[in-house]
């Protein structure tokens, strides 16, 4: 835990000093200011609900390639799940809901911390640019996102084509510090620990 502080530090350090060399990527937690913003419906989605995550889909997805893009790297995960993927039986809407799990896991292990009553919702969209249409219906606002996280929602916002466990470790350190921190830290430190948590991932 020692280590893994000072390098989030050494890392924040790096970036203070030189901010063109450690350019954190452009702000991807996105914090909503005005009650008045809605997320768009679910409508016509499916959805898996598990004890932490619960994801949405659309009925067209292609969730054996969706869960594929989820192990491309070597993610540790205890006992329990390891057991749990080698059922045969399991289908692959619980595998896909599974390895989300697994990499929360793993995220809140690499950062460290584990909050109470976390619970997120993940919202794969059809392609990057219905996933940024739905931005920008929220907030009239254009982006070019490849996947974000509203902490107002507790929502991952990700897509088929950008689906990757990479992008979803990263997404879920967003939502795992915004739940751990009753004042979030400033973007830019949340950024480098997101960025952080995506680096360690296969570590043990
Ligand atoms: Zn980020």
């Amino acid at each position: 835990m020692k280590s893994i502080l000072f390098s989030i530090l050494f890392i924040f350090g790096l970036a203070c000093y030189f901010p063109n060399i450690v350019a954190a990527q452009s702000n991807d937690s996105i914090v909503v200011s005005s009650a008045s913003v809605e997320e768009p419906t679910t409508d016509g989605m499916i959805s898996i609900q598990g004890d932490s995550v619960t994801v949405w889909y659309l009925p067209d997805a292609n969730v054996r390639r969706l869960e594929a893009r989820l192990r491309e790297r070597d993610v540790p995960m205890n006992q329990e799940y390891r057991m749990l993927l080698s059922n045969r039986s399991l289908s692959m809407e619980d595998r896909l809901k599974v390895r989300i799990e697994i990499i929360l896991l793993r995220v809140e292990a690499i950062l460290g911390m584990d909050p109470k009553e976390l619970h997120v919702k993940v919202r794969i969209f059809k392609n990057r640019k219905d996933m940024n249409d739905a931005y920008a219906w929220m907030f009239n606002e254009q982006a070019n996102f490849k996947s974000f996280y509203i902490h107002y929602f507790k929502s991952v916002y990700t897509n088929e084509q950008d689906f990757l466990d990479s992008v979803m470790a990263h997404e879920l350190g967003h939502a795992v510090i915004d739940h751990y921190f009753s004042v979030p830290p400033p973007s830019r430190m949340a950024e480098l620990m997101a960025t952080y948590v995506d680096a360690h991932l296969e570590e043990d």
